[in-house]
Parts: C-alpha cells; structure tokens; sequence
C-alpha cells in the first residue's frame, strides 16, 4: 500500500491567464497528451478533467489547449471549440493541403480507418472525420475542382 501516486504537478513556470499548468505526470501518448485510466478505458486526461468539472464536452467541440501545453490538465486551460476553429488555431499544423488529399484518398479507397489514420498522421479522430466529410479544409476540394 504505497502513497497514492501523484498524478500530475503544478508547474508554476508555466502560465496562461495567470494560473499555473497543471502537468500530466502519468502515461503520455505520442502526441503528448496526458493519458486517465477510467473504468477500464484510456481517455484523454485533459478530457477527463475538464468533464469532471464542467459535464459533457458539447457535441462536435474539441477542446483547446489555450496555454498550448498538451500535458495541462488544468480546466482553465481548456475551452470547447469547434472542430473547425481547432483545426484554424493550428491544432491540424501537421496537415497541408497534400496531406488533406492523401487522408481523403486513403480513406475513400477503404481498409483504414478513422482511428488508424489518427494515429497515423496525428491529428484527432474528429479533426479527421470532418476534414473526410469536407467540413474542414474546404479550401482543398475547391482546388482539387478548379
Ligand atoms: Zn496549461
């Protein structure tokens, strides 16, 4: 029966709008994002955290890392957006228009999914589905058209 692990640090160096970060201190995916061990799933910590305070992430939001620390959990670092005004702050950096066209293309042939194309290239699940939808990067289908 050790302490309890602690599972994340104030980092009083690191601020947005005053208050501290709060650092992940357990698993940490390859995209850097805090991983929550809940009722037998891995989640995303900020997720968790920001939920446990404020309820359901509204339907199509992500949320966003204001202090652009992924490890933060601190709730008041976080803000629902769309998917769309996600990918716009630069959260889909990874992604340019090439990119978007081999995602759409993959996809379109089949044997890939959402989740296997995330972890592929990056970027959220969402942030995918509606770039495949064309909800984003809308930019690109019109080139591809012209
Ligand atoms: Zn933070």
């Amino acid at each position: 029966m050790g302490r309890k692990q602690e599972r994340y640090r104030v980092n009083e160096e690191r601020t947005y709008n005053g208050t501290p970060c709060w650092e992940w201190l357990l698993a940490i995916s390859k995209y850097g994002y805090g991983i929550d061990y809940i009722n037998g799933n891995n989640v995303r910590a900020h997720i968790a955290s920001w939920e446990r305070v404020n309820g359901k992430v509204p339907e199509n939001h992500d949320l966003d890392h204001l202090c652009r620390n992924r490890r933060c959990i601190n709730p008041d670092h976080l803000e629902p957006v769309t998917r769309a005004v996600n990918i716009q702050r630069g959260n889909g950096a990874k992604l340019n228009a090439e990119t978007v066209r081999e995602i759409r293309q993959r996809y379109a042939d089949g044997n890939i999914t959402l989740k296997q194309l995330e972890d592929e290239y990056g970027v959220s699940d969402s942030a995918i589905g509606s770039m495949i939808r064309g909800k984003s990067w809308t930019n690109i289908t019109q080139e591809a058209a012209a």
